[in-house]
């Protein structure tokens, strides 16, 4: 964020506003803690403000300090639209652009607050007044420190906002383990722990609180997974009847596409996941070194994300989607061979 960016946004929050916070639709770790760790410090500057989430999200987020004051565009649809038609200010967190927010995208459009963008995924659209996107962080919630850190205000953060970013960092770089993670992420990180971030308890509230039938949903998953060796690449599905016989709530999945991943010699890892309500099969993607999944998304599944962790969707059933996707892999087996 240059120093211009930092002064108009203290101009802004000079005086009160009205402030809407939105992530991404189906918000993950970094939607949610990003968006509260945001919530929490323009509160404490006495700002009014609300986090404004397209959809719900998984129970593994909902103990995130301020979650109970979450308005969520689906279930509390009349409020939130009041709110965003009345708002000065609209922070968009964690997605490049106004596609990303399902259902509320035309409302964002037709908005007169000032936008600002706090984003982490390539490419971003120009619909903010300012933009403070950086493909290289780990997360947008590390993003979120350095913002509060602009505005000169580091002391400012309780364990609340603490504990809210150090989730959202933690999830995002997969226990600091992907390669977004870098010193100055870790800094950030011991930053946050000394302001009281707690993270034995936030890893163990976020990783640690399986329930049977989730697990057993990863057994299923795993069983169904086929190894393309040609390709250095393996996928998996589940249907929407395994998703039943597991008793699927939302997030349940969150994590699983990893675990092929973790395969010696496989670059590529995909998981399909069938929707009959939405009539799509959800498709995550996550690849190991150069091969771009972001691309990949992009080019041929409506989709987008970072070079090794993307997402996408697609409208045919899953044997025609699979097939489809086999197909592609012919496209590209160079670069995943390399
Ligand atoms: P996941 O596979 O965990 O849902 O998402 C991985 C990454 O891809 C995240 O950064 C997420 O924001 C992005 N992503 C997931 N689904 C989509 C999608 O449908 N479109 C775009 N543009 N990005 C997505
Ligand atoms: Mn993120």
């Amino acid at each position: 964020m240059n120093s211009e960016d930092v002064k108009a946004i203290e101009a802004l929050l000079s005086k009160p506003q009205k402030i809407a916070i939105v992530p991404h639709k189906n918000p993950d770790g970094d939607a949610i803690g990003s968006s509260l760790g945001l919530w929490h410090y323009l509160k404490a500057k006495g700002q009014e403000v609300r986090v404004i989430v397209p959809n719900d999200y998984p129970r593994f987020l909902k103990w995130m300090p301020g979650t109970n004051e979450v308005l969520n565009f689906e279930r509390d649809n009349a409020a939130a639209v009041e709110y965003l038609n009345n708002a000065d200010i609209c922070f968009t967190l964690d997605f490049n652009h106004l596609g990303r927010v399902g259902q509320m995208t035309p409302i964002l459009e037709g908005l007169k607050a000032t936008f600002i963008m706090i984003d982490h995924h390539q490419a971003p659209d120009s619909y903010a007044q300012i933009t403070y996107s950086d493909a290289k962080m780990s997360s947008t919630s590390e993003m979120v420190f350095n913002f509060i850190s602009y505005m000169g205000d580091v002391e400012k953060i309780s364990s609340e906002i603490a504990d809210c970013l150090y989730a959202g960092i933690v999830t995002d770089t997969g226990s600091f383990k992907y390669s977004s993670t870098t010193s100055k992420t870790h800094r950030v990180v011991a930053e946050l722990i000394d302001r009281g971030a707690n993270s034995f308890k936030v890893q163990n509230v976020i990783f640690d609180t399986n329930t049977p039938d989730r697990l057993q949903l990863l057994g299923c998953a795993l069983n169904n997974m086929v190894i393309l060796e040609d390709y250095n690449t393996a996928y998996t599905t589940l249907s929407q009847e395994e998703l039943n016989a597991h008793n699927y709530k939302k997030g349940d999945t969150e994590g699983f596409v990893n675990y092929s991943l973790t395969l010696q010699n496989i670059r590529f890892a995909v998981i399909f996941i069938e929707n009959k309500e939405e009539g799509i099969i959800k498709i995550s993607f996550r690849s190991e070194g150069s091969f771009s999944v972001n691309e990949f998304a992009r080019n041929h599944f409506h989709g987008g994300g970072h070079t090794n962790a993307a997402g996408g969707r697609s409208e045919s059933n899953m044997e025609d989607t699979i097939k489809y996707f086999k197909a592609l892999l012919e496209n590209y087996k160079d670069q995943l061979s390399k």
